[in-house]
């Protein structure tokens, strides 16, 4: 579903992704892990047109992403992100924050869409917080009114940067349940995360990312269990 063939990528002449290449296949649930400035943030921005890369190519399903405005509009209605720091439109209620992709961007009848976030709502345990603002929600529930706003518009993948690393410890869990139940539901995922738990068990691959390269990668429980590589072992070591 989304495939990089020696994705680089400089800011200035500092090369900050210096040949990617990785598949995330359709249903699947990649984690895509590493140390802080290795570039992750990067190559989720680039897959959908927050960022343009100088070489190498990105494509999702069978689109090309690059930096014309039609490619950039066909990838954005077909993968969602969602960031760490919710991104919600404070004036608005969680419903309309969820059904402004839909109408705004899509052009979908206000009524269709009106009943299908509410049901998003509901399926991320939020049905009594339809007409609440965001500020009156703790974080738990922000990101889970972003990632009903990520499945609004039907996507066929979702890129996850980091979703929990903003969240108070006791709301990770209500976030991460709503996530593996996507993965059970065959969303096709690509998560950046410290949640190496959340990796092991609902991960089907795991990318190390390690300045600009892939280091590593393979199978959740072999990356994971079985690191090869020494700066694999000193990552996982540290964040577990
Ligand atoms: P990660 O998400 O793994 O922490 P990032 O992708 O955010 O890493 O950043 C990778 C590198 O690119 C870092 O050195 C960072 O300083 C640099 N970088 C990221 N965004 C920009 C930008 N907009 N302009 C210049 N440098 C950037
Ligand atoms: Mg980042």
């Amino acid at each position: 579903m989304i495939r990089f063939e020696d994705v680089h990528k400089s800011f200035g002449n500092h090369e900050v992704l210096k040949g990617i290449d990785a598949e995330v296949g359709k249903g699947q649930v990649v984690c895509l892990i590493g140390p802080s400035g290795s570039g992750k943030s990067t190559l989720l921005r680039c897959v959908n047109g927050l960022e343009t890369y100088q070489k190498g190519r990105i494509t999702v399903d069978t689109t090309q992403v690059d930096a014309r405005a039609s490619s950039i509009h066909a990838i954005r209605t077909r993968v969602s992100m969602v960031f760490q720091r919710f991104n919600l439109f404070p004036n608005r209620t969680a419903l309309e924050n969820v059904m402004e992709g839909p109408v705004f961007v899509l052009g979908e009848d206000k009524r269709e869409v009106r009943e299908r976030a509410e049901g998003l709502l509901a399926r991320v345990g939020l049905g009594a917080k339809t007409d609440a603002y965001p500020a009156s929600l703790s974080g738990g529930q922000q990101q889970r009114v972003a990632i009903a706003r990520a499945l609004a518009m039907r996507p066929q993948a979702i890129l996850f940067d980091e979703p929990t690393s903003a969240l108070d410890p006791e709301m990770v869990g209500e976030v991460l349940q709503v996530m593996r139940a996507l993965a059970e539901e065959h969303m096709t995922m690509l998560v950046v995360t410290h949640e190496i738990q959340f990796a092991r068990e609902v991960a089907d691959r795991v990318l190390f990312l390690d300045g600009g390269r892939i280091v590593e990668e393979g199978p959740a429980r072999e990356v994971l269990h079985h690191p090869r590589h020494e700066r694999t072992q000193d990552f996982l070591r540290r964040v577990t």
